[in-house]
């Protein structure tokens, strides 16, 4: 009985969250079936002594973030396209409408590639999904609510001796020792957008390429960079001079703008605005096509 009503609890909690529902099996089972606020307490410690350790990084699926691929990169001191060829496959969230880069495992074993008999290789550049274990964090949607509300919750796997050891935390101090609030910052137009398309649903109109954007976007800022400034995109979208200079060099800052301009473009902010010279110009091109159809068909 016991039994039934925590996986009763348990299916409350995935069925919030669209992206939980999608998660295989032997993820949703060792979801702890409580929501978490930043203020309630947990009990985990991880360390080098463990006898599970490195055991939870193999076989799993870790979605990489803007600034997560940013932070590997420079450690790593690749292109994004090294990055992603040599690291990286694609995954696709919101019914594909959100192309998204996962990390690659090693395809034999399974195991992580940057992990090591002594741990992590990349610890102090660990993907935030790393360093939220064993939290992860979901989204609900309440019915007419304007915007969805984010909780996390507990990951309980077999193998995790890390649950066993006395050590208590409230989340946010976890989170905060994990060193993942600056990534949560970074990251956040990111996680913003993705909640805004996926609240959207299928209503929106995706005309313009927005997911290949999108795509371009949240890994590769250096072919972004060349669509602003080797394309007529300059012709028709209002950059301050400044923004323009920190947008040749900033990487960081390129993500934030591009992220802006795709919820421009597909909600109808207003954080990027097209030239009104750009629109009156669409306009009398608008009008010349028509007149010239009008001529054939006379
Ligand atoms: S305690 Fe958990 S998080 Fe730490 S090494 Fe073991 S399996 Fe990984
Ligand atoms: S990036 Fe590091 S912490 Fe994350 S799975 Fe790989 S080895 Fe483990």
């Amino acid at each position: 009985m016991a039994g039934e009503r925590e996986q009763e609890e348990r299916d409350r909690v995935i069925n919030w969250d669209p992206e939980l529902r999608n998660m295989p099996r032997e993820v949703r089972n060792v979801i702890a079936p409580t929501p978490l606020k930043g203020t309630d307490a947990m009990q985990f410690r991880c360390h080098p002594g463990i006898s599970c350790f490195n055991e939870c990084c193999q076989n799993i699926e870790i979605l990489l973030t803007p600034y997560d691929l940013l932070r590997l990169r420079r450690r790593l001191n690749l292109s994004a396209e090294e990055f992603l060829l040599q690291y990286a496959t694609l995954y696709t969230m919101n019914k594909g409408q959100l192309p998204v880069a996962m990390l690659r495992m090693d395809e034999q074993s399974g195991r992580c590639p940057f992990v090591t008999d002594a741990g992590c290789s990349v610890y102090s550049d660990r993907p935030v999904t790393c360093r939220y274990y064993p939290l992860g964090m979901a989204l609900l949607h309440r019915q007419q609510a304007t915007e969805d509300e984010s909780f996390y919750f507990m990951i309980k796997e077999d193998f995790c001796q890390g649950h066993r050891e006395e050590c208590r935390w409230q989340v946010e101090e976890w989170r905060r020792d994990q060193g993942s609030d600056g990534y949560d910052e970074r990251n956040q137009k990111w996680m913003e957008f993705i909640i805004k398309r996926r609240s959207a649903g299928d209503g929106v109109s995706t005309s313009l390429p927005v997911s290949e954007f999108f795509y371009m976007a949240s890994t590769n800022p250096e072919k972004f960079r060349e669509f602003v400034f080797q394309s007529s995109f300059l012709q028709r979208y209002h950059v301050d001079e400044a923004q323009l200079q920190q947008l040749r060099t900033d990487d960081e800052a390129l993500i934030d703008f591009a992220l802006s301009w795709l919820k421009s473009v597909l909600f109808g902010d207003q954080d990027v605005r097209v030239k009104p010279d750009a629109i009156a110009a669409y306009k009398a091109n608008k009008q010349a096509k028509k007149a010239q159809e009008e001529k054939k068909s006379e």
